[in-house]
């Protein structure tokens, strides 16, 4: 008799293991935190040039049946996108060599939506961390971290985005993003696999020194940038999957990235 009840106690255990390892897909709402790319995709002010995109073909071929095909241009760092360790630290990894483990991950979101809104160069601080832990529980290593500012209600408006869109200038941008304490909070004690955030870049738009992007990088985390829809995601339980172009030596990407949450 108590072997048996042990011999069920394990089959639940193993039950209950499975059903956590499982992604049933029937029982998750898919989430795009991806932009399109198109003529309207914001770029950096001083981005020597835009997404373009050039017809190859489109129509009826000579066998008669349809075909299309185009060839498309950008900058890495453009639209929604990856930053690689490589951007800001010379032996930091690039696009290609980024582990999947630190794009396919767990997510937790920490909304800082209304102090951005009354501080459009707010910047995410230790406190704001903590303060999250509180609520959430401490964050696990291995965590991809989004930031939300709700900035990509302004998106595709550059002028509302970036704070300013003068052409070849980016000395007046101003939009809210990671303080560089609660960056290496996150990074260096936590062990965070990503951050990613919806503005323009994981430093805030009046940054001049980007610290946030040099202690990612020096500890090989990447950037995701230029998200949306955090809105539709919970403080946690979502699971992120982030896989940007995988471009050899790269310094970032276009990135794809989606959001499973739980129904
Ligand atoms: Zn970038």
């Amino acid at each position: 008799m108590k072997m048996l009840t042990t011999f069920a106690l394990i089959i639940a255990a193993a039950a209950t293991l499975t059903e956590r390892q499982a992604v049933d897909l029937s029982r998750q709402t898919m989430i795009d935190l991806s932009h399109a790319y198109g003529p309207s995709t914001v770029f950096w002010p001083t981005s020597p040039m835009h997404f373009t995109l050039e017809r190859l073909a489109f129509g009826k071929s000579e066998g008669g049946y349809f075909y299309a095909a185009n060839t498309f241009c950008m900058p890495e760092h453009g639209g929604t996108h990856l930053d690689a360790p490589l951007h800001f630290a010379e032996s930091g990894r690039p696009a290609d060599q980024v582990p999947l483990e630190q794009l396919i991950a767990p997510a937790l979101v920490i909304d800082i939506t209304a102090r951005a809104s009354a501080d459009r160069d707010y910047r995410a601080t230790t406190e704001d961390v903590l303060q999250f832990e509180k609520t959430n529980g401490k964050i696990a290593r291995g965590t991809i971290l989004l930031l939300r500012t709700g900035w990509s209600r302004y998106w595709p408006d550059a002028k509302a985005y970036l704070g300013d869109d003068a052409p070849g200038d980016a000395s007046k941008l101003s939009f809210p993003s990671y303080g560089a304490d609660a960056a290496k909070l996150l990074v260096e004690q936590r062990g965070v696999a990503a951050l990613g955030i919806d503005t323009a870049s994981i430093d805030y738009g009046r940054s001049t020194d980007f610290q946030v992007h040099r202690i990612v990088a020096a500890n090989n985390v990447p950037g995701f940038e230029n998200l949306t829809n955090l809105d539709r995601l919970p403080p946690r339980g979502a699971m992120v999957i982030a896989l940007p172009m995988k471009i050899e030596g790269g310094s970032g990407g276009p990135l794809r990235a989606v959001a499973l949450v739980r129904r």
